[in-house]
């Protein structure tokens, strides 16, 4: 039978475009549907205006460290349009981009919010394509709490284009959403409160590495409530937001950002028109070739719910098109993916933590360092830095690289490389460090902690 097309991507995201991109460019003949935005969460409200986000609140600190260092100036004062307008006009660059990089490579766009017809067809705005193979990168959307006055909070989606910055804000959660967002308000100068419904925030990071930065985050001012949650939320006549807590308090602020995971964005796609399954979790559930429950209908990215981040999405929409077009086979290496929160102090992670080693039976060392960064014993700042290598004992090979402190993002990154290269401690050991630098740190702990 003759299809419109041998490949039709739904969603324009990190996972989609590279597919359709590299699909094309292999030969395929490729559509991608898009109804909001092109380069997805990523480009649009996630990683790219976060980070830029995260920049900008980093300049009144080092105003501060400045001062120690003899410069002197006038009180600053942030302008918050200036910082949106200035990033949403970057992201209306980089959307044009996307669009011409799609558009050069010969896909054909169709705007509009994509939904099955059957197993072979999708509809965009009205009008239905055919296609050998339809790949589901629709990404994923932020969860809506379910207290009542859960209409009034923020989720990630509205926090780059808000009217106004608010002077005293809660945020509500523990993951890389909640204390990013913390971060950026904090670093902004808004008086920053954090929720978090458990004990210590950042489950799954290694429990030392959660510790450190829980302290580190309160010596900046955020306020960290723990083992508290949000109970309702009522507005008041003077449009701020009366929080009520499940410990019995209460305290009114400005907004109230709720940060408590992503949901598969699978609404509009009307799957049951195509036989394709959700998995227990609300994800499409697919197979080592991300095959869904449909023969002719495969998903990748957010949307599979395997691990929600740009570089896996990338990857993974990559390597199918490889696969596909190219003959090449389908590997997506899950090991050893390494990740960052993009706090202050940055924390940055690969491999195992203590932790997991423990659990899967390690035999293990742990060289640490908790230091001063050469910085701050200058500008007087009550900042320090924290190194965790996990080292097995049998192999001496790395198994795990824990980082917090500033660029602590570009440091580990380096030290995956190693890792997916078979690194071992007297690797490590054997390399002459930068100096001065704080990575340097990595290659000179000598003494395995007690
Ligand atoms: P998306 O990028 O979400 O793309 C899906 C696309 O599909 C969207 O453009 C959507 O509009 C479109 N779509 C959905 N349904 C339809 C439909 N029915 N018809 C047509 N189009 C449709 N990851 C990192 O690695 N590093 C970070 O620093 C980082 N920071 C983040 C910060 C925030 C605030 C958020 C929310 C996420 C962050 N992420 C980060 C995660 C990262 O953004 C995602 O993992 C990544 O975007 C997933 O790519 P994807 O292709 O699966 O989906
Ligand atoms: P996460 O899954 O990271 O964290 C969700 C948080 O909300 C957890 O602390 C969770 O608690 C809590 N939570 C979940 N449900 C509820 C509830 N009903 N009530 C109260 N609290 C709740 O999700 P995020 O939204 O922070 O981010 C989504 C994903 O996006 C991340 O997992 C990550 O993959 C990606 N991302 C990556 C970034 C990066 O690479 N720098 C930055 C931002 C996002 P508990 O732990 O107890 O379950």
């Amino acid at each position: 039978m003759a299809y419109d097309f041998d490949l039709f991507v739904i969603g324009a995201g990190s996972g989609g475009v590279r597919a359709a991109r590299i699909a094309a460019s292999l030969g395929a003949k490729v559509g991608i549907a898009e109804n909001l935005y092109f380069g997805g969460t990523c480009v649009n409200v996630g990683c790219v205006p976060k980070k830029l986000f995260v920049y900008a609140s980093e300049f009144l600190e080092q105003q501060e460290v400045a001062k120690a260092y003899g410069w002197s100036q006038a009180e600053p004062e942030f302008n918050w349009p200036t910082l949106r307008d200035n990033v949403k006009s970057e992201v209306g660059r980089l959307n044009k981009i996307y669009l011409s990089l799609l558009n050069n490579a010969g896909v054909s766009i169709k705007e509009g919010l994509a939904s099955f017809v059957d197993e072979h067809t999708v509809s965009v705005a009205g009008k239905n394509y055919s296609a050998e193979k339809i790949l589901i990168a629709t990404g994923g959307w932020p969860k809506r709490p379910s207290f009542s006055g859960a209409e009034h909070v923020l989720t990630s989606n509205e926090l780059f284009s808000m009217p106004a910055l608010p002077k005293r804000v809660l945020v509500q959660g523990g993951g890389y959403i909640a204390v990013e967002f913390a971060g950026i308000f904090n670093g902004l100068g808004v008086d920053t409160e954090l929720c978090y419904r458990g004990p210590m925030f950042l489950r799954g990071f290694d429990e030392e590495i959660r510790t450190f930065v829980a302290e580190q985050l309160s010596n900046k001012g955020i306020e960290l409530k723990f083992n508290c949650d949000i109970k309702s939320i009522v507005k008041a006549d003077d449009g701020t937001f009366v929080v009520e807590f499940n410990n019995g308090e209460s305290s009114s602020y400005d907004a109230v950002v709720s940060a408590i995971g992503r949901s598969a964005k699978t609404d509009a796609l009307a799957l049951e028109k195509a036989g394709v399954e959700l998995d227990k979790r609300g994800f499409i559930a697919v197979d080592e070739h991300f095959q869904t429950s449909s023969k002719s209908v495969y998903a990748v990215g957010d949307v599979i719910g395997r691990v929600q981040l740009t570089p896996v999405a990338l990857a993974e929409g990559m390597a199918l098109a490889k696969y596909w077009y190219a003959g090449e086979p389908l590997t997506v290496d899950y090991g050893n993916i390494a990740t960052a929160v993009f706090c202050q102090p940055n924390i940055a992670t690969v491999g195992l933590t203590e932790e997991q080693a423990r659990e899967q039976g390690k035999s293990f060392d742990v060289y640490a360092s908790n230091f001063k960064p050469m910085k701050h014993t200058v500008s007087g700042l009550d900042e320090r830095m924290l190194m965790k290598l996990i080292v097995d004992k049998d192999t001496d090979l790395i198994l795990g690289a824990h980082v917090v402190g500033e660029a602590s993002g570009e440091m580990v990154q380096s030290v995956a490389v190693a890792m997916k290269a078979g690194a071992t401690k007297s690797h490590f050991d054997q390399t002459i460090g930068i100096h001065p630098t704080a990575a340097e740190e990595l290659v000179t702990m000598r003494e395995a902690r007690a």
